[in-house]
């Protein structure tokens, strides 16, 4: 099957360390332009500006956005508008409105859009969805402990309103415990860590409905966490490593302690949705972000710099 032709926007840290491996490993995409004020990838048509690019590039028929949340609002419709599919990073917008508009008019159009949720892709998650399947969940705890420092360096859009800050890694979290839980859940109470100097918070704790809760702290060094453990009256199960690793009753059961797995696996499903002129819109682990920053009880705690 010949290759798509896809514009990559926004070439910074997850264009440079996933979307373009990934794209150049693959038989299903050419990687025909991209837009970026400073980045740009070696060999490949490069713009500014998306109106240009899509003006000089009809070929490219996909648009995928690794923009941070807040600017890829105005870049997806401008795709949309100028009959392009595209694909969202996750988190999918800045906020829910904005990504129901952006369903509609996809859907209006005829058009793909994919919000996609990398995190879903891990190695261990799809096992562990199967495990849980036809079992009750008795208690599910959630761990979600990094260093904002070495994982968004310098990058302060995290901590500017809409840049979601713990949660931009929470809501991956979020994302698997959505996709892997039997039944669903929702948010009864949550407490947020906003440094005075910051707009968003650097440290969540949330409590569900269902004895679920999460631990979510962008203040750790040294060894980081990223596990979600699972109570069953027939047996538990751990997944570590970001849903990469699983563990069930204490034995390891599989998955691979890699990342790399993730955006590739992304691209193969934006592959099939296009060609199959389909959409696949989820905002469930945004919700669940949406009503903590509306329930969470806010504590001040000490200014952060990068
Ligand atoms: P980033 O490097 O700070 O941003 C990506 C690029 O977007 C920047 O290099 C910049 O390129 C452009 N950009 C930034 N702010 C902009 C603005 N206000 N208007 C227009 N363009 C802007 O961020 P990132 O870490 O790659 O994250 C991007 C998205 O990927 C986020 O939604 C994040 O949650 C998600 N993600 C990140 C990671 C990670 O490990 N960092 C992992 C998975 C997913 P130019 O200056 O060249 O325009």
């Amino acid at each position: 099957m010949a290759p798509l032709t896809l514009a990559l926007v926004g070439i910074g840290k997850i264009a440079v360390d996933q979307h373009v491996p990934a794209l150049a490993a693959s038989a299903d995409w050419r990687l025909g332009a991209t837009v970026s004020r400073h980045g740009t990838v070696p060999g490949v048509p490069a713009y500014t500006d998306m109106a240009q690019m899509l003006d000089a590039h009809p070929e490219v028929s996909v648009v995928s956005l690794a923009l941070p949340p807040v600017p890829r609002f105005a870049a997806a419709k401008a795709a949309l508008l100028a009959g392009r599919h595209v694909m969202l990073e996750k988190p999918p917008g800045a906020t829910l409105a904005e990504v129901h508009a952006l369903a509609a008019l996809a859907a209006a159009r005829g058009l793909t859009l994919y919000t996609t949720w990398h995190s879903r892709m891990a190695h261990a998650v799809a096992p562990a969805k199967a495990w849980l399947a036809d079992k009750t969940v008795t208690k599910a705890t959630i761990t979600w402990r990094e260093d904002v420092r070495k994982w968004h360096p310098g990058q302060d859009w995290v901590f500017e309103p809409g840049g979601m800050g713990v949660f931009d890694p929470g809501i991956n979290a979020l994302s698997i415990m959505t996709h892997i839980l039997p039944d669903p859940v929702h948010l009864q109470s949550a407490e947020l860590e906003f440094p005075a100097n910051r707009q968003t918070p650097i440290a969540a704790r949330l409590s569900f409905s269902g004895n679920v809760s999460a631990d979510f702290d962008w203040r750790q060094t040294g060894p980081q966490t990223w596990d979600i453990q699972v109570q069953t009256p027939q047996g538990s199960l751990a997944l570590r490593m970001g849903g990469n690793v699983l563990e069930i009753d204490g034995q390891p059961s599989g998955g691979a302690n890699s990342l790399m797995g993730e955006y590739p696996a992304l691209y193969a499903r934006m592959a099939e949705l296009v060609r199959q002129g389909q959409s696949e819109v989820d905002l469930t682990p945004m919700i669940h972000v949406a009503d903590a920053l509306t329930l969470g009880r806010r504590i001040q705690t000490e200014d952060f710099s990068f």
